[in-house]
């Protein structure tokens, strides 16, 4: 039997992935363009980024940004129109690069990370769209505290090139679907206390959650690409880089 005659193909599993998402929107009564899907490209070559786009995916995610530099290059052609989010941790000394390369950065989850995004947009004329992260988890995993996302949101709008556009995170790592709900539910408090016009929650396992929990974005990787596995030739980060 040959394997990669019966696995699905990035179209079939967008398609399915959009009629899922559809059912998911009309159960829960919300507009059926409510929410956007961000293809999380991280240790998937270029060429099935490529494909993503032909299927109609208008946002891609990547956590490495040397991965990214690596697979788009400075400029970024092969990304046409679509628009580039970070959704790593931002490493100070990678935030020049950082605020040339993407569109949108997801993780700001401390000052410091606010003010060298602020430096290094400001330095190329650029005001860059970022969200708060938030820890909805465990204590020390990544992302800013909820009780503190009011004190960092005024850090980023004190920014001039910074524009502050929502909240992300990711939900705990648990097979309790109640326990997911009930932490994407504080994080959709946080962002109608912030504002902004995105809430970045949910991923291939527990977007159903994030879209009842008021979600306008899902950030979706294995279940549009398949597995990542093994980093495919020329796009594994860096041995630097934590791999997630
Ligand atoms: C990898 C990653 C995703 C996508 O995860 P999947 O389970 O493959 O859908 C979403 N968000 C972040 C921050 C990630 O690092």
């Amino acid at each position: 039997v040959n394997a990669a005659a019966l696995a699905p193909s990035l179209r079939e599993r967008h398609a399915h992935l959009l009629a899922a998402l559809d059912d998911e929107l009309r159960a829960c009564g919300r507009a059926p363009d409510a929410v956007t899907i961000l293809a999380v490209a991280k240790r998937q070559p270029l060429e099935r980024v490529r494909e993503a786009l032909a299927a109609g995916i208008a946002h891609v995610g990547e956590s490495y940004y040397q991965e990214a530099v690596r697979k788009y290059g400075l400029e970024r052609e092969a990304l046409a129109a679509a628009r580039l989010h970070f959704i790593g941790r931002v490493q100070t000394n990678k935030a020049a690069g950082i605020a040339r390369l993407f569109d949108v950065v997801q993780s700001v989850d401390r000052p410091e990370a606010a003010l060298a995004l602020d430096r290094a947009a400001r330095r190329i004329g650029k005001r860059l769209v970022v969200l708060l992260q938030l820890n909805l988890a465990a204590p020390g995993r990544q992302g800013c505290d909820p009780s503190e996302a009011e004190r960092l949101a005024e850090v980023v709008h004190a920014c001039p090139g910074l524009h502050l556009d929502g909240v992300m995170a990711m939900g705990p790592l648990t097979d309790d679907r109640r326990a997911i709900a009930r932490a994407f539910e504080r994080a959709a408090a946080v962002f109608a206390r912030i504002g902004g016009t995105t809430l970045s929650l949910g991923m291939s396992g527990d977007w159903r959650e994030a879209v009842r929990a008021g979600a306008t974005m899902i950030r979706i990787g294995t279940a549009l690409f398949g597995s990542r596995g093994v980093a495919a030739a020329g796009t594994a980060p860096d041995s630097s880089e934590p791999s997630s």
